[in-house]
């Protein structure tokens, strides 16, 4: 059983991965770390600081906090021999610099998306992508999104267009040269490859990665219903890392 303590354990994420991993049944949550206190415990010591966690009571941490939240969470592991993994987004270069200091000192796992669907479509989409002419991707996420398009569909299409590239295919040429409506065919990303961005109540996040080629089509769709689908990702995470220095960036190695 390891012992966890997650740093940013009163938010959306820390609550449902302090929920989720515990209902695993190898991991327990020894303490939930935040500048605020959570509404559920999960049977973890709160603390509101790192110098008030017990080094000697928790194996890995796992932040999901704020990118100050990354720079406390990686200097405290470094300094106490515990394996990080980390989801949290948006780090400048200097708190990248701290966590891959870290690295050398600990073991890292840093991913942007720790949901294992979605991991494995863009590894099915750049093995389908040598296969067929054209490729466009349709997210759909909900109404509260700020950012369009999302962070995993650039994602899909930089690996997409890099095994385009490797098969020896060319740059796709957009056929469209009347635009009717500007913006209908959706946004331009790397390698010609089309990203169009759905926003509606009710949706959560969603992908579809669309290939055509002569006489048939291949869709690979990907569904987040919950905050649940990153437990899986995060388990596989904490299950690899320890002290042992080293990065993982992105979880499609562990897979
Ligand atoms: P949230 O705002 O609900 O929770 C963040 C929590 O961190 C809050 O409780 C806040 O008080 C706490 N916090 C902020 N700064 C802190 C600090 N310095 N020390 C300790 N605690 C601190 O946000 P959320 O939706 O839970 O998301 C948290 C992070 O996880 C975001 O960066 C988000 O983008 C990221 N995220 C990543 C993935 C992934 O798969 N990698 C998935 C979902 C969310």
């Amino acid at each position: 059983m390891k012992a966890l303590a997650i740093n940013g354990g009163a938010g959306r994420m820390g609550q449902t991965l302090a929920s989720g991993l515990s209902a695993l049944g190898r991991f327990s949550i020894a303490a939930l770390v935040d500048t605020r206190e959570p509404a559920e415990l999960f049977g973890a010591n709160y603390a509101s600081s790192w110098d008030d966690v017990d080094a000697s009571t928790i194996d890995v941490v796992v932040d999901f906090s704020s990118p100050e939240g990354v720079v406390a969470s990686a200097t405290w592991c470094a300094a106490h021999g515990k394996g990080l993994v980390i989801g949290t987004t948006g780090l400048s270069s200097d708190q990248r610099h701290v966590v891959d200091d870290a690295a050398t000192k600990v073991g890292v796992v840093i991913a942007a998306n720790y949901s294992l669907g979605a991991v494995l479509s863009e590894k099915f989409a750049a093995l389908a992508a040598p296969y067929f002419e054209r490729v466009e991707i349709i997210e759909l996420h909900h109404d509260k999104k700020v950012d369009a398009p999302s962070g995993t569909s650039i994602a899909a299409a930089k690996g997409i267009a890099a095994a385009r590239s490797a098969a020896g295919l060319s740059e796709m040429i957009d056929p469209t040269v009347r635009h009717t409506v500007s913006g209908a065919r959706g946004a331009d990303t790397i390698g010609g490859i089309k990203i169009h961005s759905v926003r509606l109540p009710g949706l959560v996040a969603h992908q579809e990665i669309l290939f055509g080629g002569p006489g048939e089509g291949l869709t690979i769709r990907h569904d987040s219903f919950d905050r649940l689908s990153f437990v899986q990702g995060v388990a596989l995470a904490a299950d690899t890392i320890d002290a042992t220095p080293r990065l993982i960036d992105g979880i499609e190695s562990l897979i």
